[in-house]
């Protein structure tokens, strides 16, 4: 009784002298970076230590994680740089500990509104860790992260649960498991790490019985300013986010939804206002993945800044540029898994298909990032369909010899369909029947309208042609129902032009 005395009295003085000890004689093993967070990472004994500034307490920060490279044969739409989770999380001092929530912006009441203390009272936010506060200083608190980044952790969603439950995955090897980099800059901090699981099911070729993951955590501040929100208007389809508002006046919650879209602001804002195009005070910029083959770079580039086009009519230029992967002397930083960089990602997967997901702000719906994903074997969808599609019209189209600038063209359309996903527009199944069929068959109307666009319906090229059919366009381009709701889709949009065209 005596010795167990003795132990629980030194472990709870050993407590009390680290807290007394100041931060920089706790870290002088670690290499350390100022950031958001800054970090101090000790790769030999794989051991993270985090610190955050009382100035950081309290603020939303946004967390994505994606995975970095994962197994073979794990999941068709699960690759790398596939998002497994994406959430608002705060750090909150409680005593001596530090607290790791996470946030919500589904349940709202304007601020001093009584009700808003009803609807804090009523929205607990989930508690992701606690961490003890290591040092003795007032207004920074060092902790240890270790364990917290070293397994699947709340929030984390590293291994779904159709996976878990076809693959038999059973719980984390710890010894197989561990943080590879840590990586602070002034608006993120990066975290990556490998995750190693037993599996009673493998899938074939799979004889270890083993999945490991790598994955990556971008943690970046959400904007100082949040940007102005637009509820959607039904007429026309956007990607939204549900919000309740507690402090409505229609003797309910007023239930709306509001528009994800980027923060595109003119530079010029007199110019704009007279109608005259406007660089945006900070453009979309998409870089292309390194993995991409080169012969396809400049027809995903095209995809890209084909989007131009449609912000033109909303009254900007150069509003969305497409670079090439940066080399490490263009750009040390560059990470396609960094929260700070759109990518267009090329993935080495059977999958036949493409998506264009993003991530944005959960209280005003900006779009802060996109990671457009085209999956390599979708390559020969596009060939097959060509070939089916436009070959009673197409002499081109009869010999399996597809011309590769013709299954560039197509790309490119595909690529914009899917950066116009990542720039909040969804599938608009009226733009396939927007023109008759006689008028899909005349060269004349085809050339002047264009074919119905990609972004809005689900084929590169169009179906109704005959023999008869000479000189008509062949692939899908843009038209009038791709331009009018992008215009209502930026900040400054000019509101009676929009309600004019739509
Ligand atoms: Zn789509």
């Amino acid at each position: 009784m005596k010795a167990l005395f003795s132990l629980v009295f030194s472990l709870v003085s050993l407590a009390t002298f680290a807290q007394e000890k100041p931060l920089d004689s706790l870290v002088n093993e670690y290499a350390s970076q100022e950031g958001l967070i800054t970090t101090y990472w000790h790769p030999e004994k794989s051991k993270l230590l985090l610190a955050v500034n009382d100035s950081l307490l309290g603020k939303p920060l946004l967390m994505v994680t994606r995975y970095v490279s994962l197994p073979a044969n794990y999941s068709a739409y699960r690759n790398a740089g596939s998002k497994t989770a994406e959430s608002v999380i705060s750090f909150e001092r409680e005593a001596n500990k530090i607290v790791l929530k996470q946030l919500s912006y589904v349940n709202l009441a304007e601020e001093g509104d009584p009700i808003a203390q009803s609807v804090v009272q009523n929205n607990l936010a989930p508690i992701l860790s606690v961490f003890e506060k290591m040092n003795s200083e007032k207004q920074i608190a060092l902790f240890d992260a270790t364990d917290f980044f070293s397994k699947d952790s709340p929030g984390f969603n590293a291994v779904g649960e159709t996976e878990k439950k076809n693959f038999k995955i059973g719980s984390i090897d710890s010894k197989r498991s561990f943080i590879n980099e840590v990586r602070s800059f002034p608006l993120n901090t990066e975290i990556t790490h490998t995750l190693t699981y037993p599996i009673a099911a493998a899938p074939r070729s799979n004889r270890s019985e083993t999945f490991s993951f790598k994955l990556n955590h971008s943690i970046i501040a959400l904007p100082e300013h949040p940007m102005p929100t637009r509820k959607v208007d039904h007429r026309v389809g956007w990607f939204s986010l549900e919000q309740y508002n507690y402090s409505s006046e229609a003797l309910k919650s007023d239930n709306y939804r509001i528009a994800t879209r980027w923060r595109l602001e003119p530079k010029d804002k007199e110019a704009y206002a007279r109608g005259v195009l406007s660089e945006p005070i900070k453009p979309i910029v998409f870089y292309i993945d390194p993995a991409t083959p080169l012969k396809w770079r400049p027809y995903f580039k095209k995809g890209i800044e084909d989007w131009n086009r449609p912000f033109e009519k909303a009254g900007f230029k150069n509003a969305i540029i497409a670079k090439d992967p940066p080399t490490k002397e263009e750009d040390p930083e560059f990470s396609p898994e960094d929260v700070r960089y759109s990518v267009v990602r090329y993935v080495a997967s059977t999958t036949r298909n493409a998506t264009g997901p993003s991530v944005k702000d959960p209280r005003t719906g900006e779009i802060i990032e996109s990671d457009v994903i085209w999956y390599h074997n979708h390559l020969r969808s596009y060939r097959n369909r060509y070939l089916l599609e436009t070959g009673a019209a197409n002499e081109k189209a009869r010999s399996l010899n597809t011309p590769e600038e013709e299954i560039g063209e197509m790309m490119r359309r595909v690529i914009a369909h899917e950066v116009g996903h990542a720039l909040g527009l969804p599938h608009n199944m009226k733009a396939s029947s927007a023109y008759p069929v006689d008028s899909l068959r005349s060269a004349s109307f085809t050339q002047k309208w264009e074919l119905p666009p990609p972004l809005w319906i689900m084929r590169a090229t169009i179906t109704s042609l005959s023999p008869a059919t000479r000189g008509s366009v062949l692939c899908a381009k843009w038209g009038p129902m791709t331009t009018t709701p992008s215009n209502g889709g930026t900040v400054t949009s000019r509101r009676s032009k929009m309600n004019k065209n739509g």
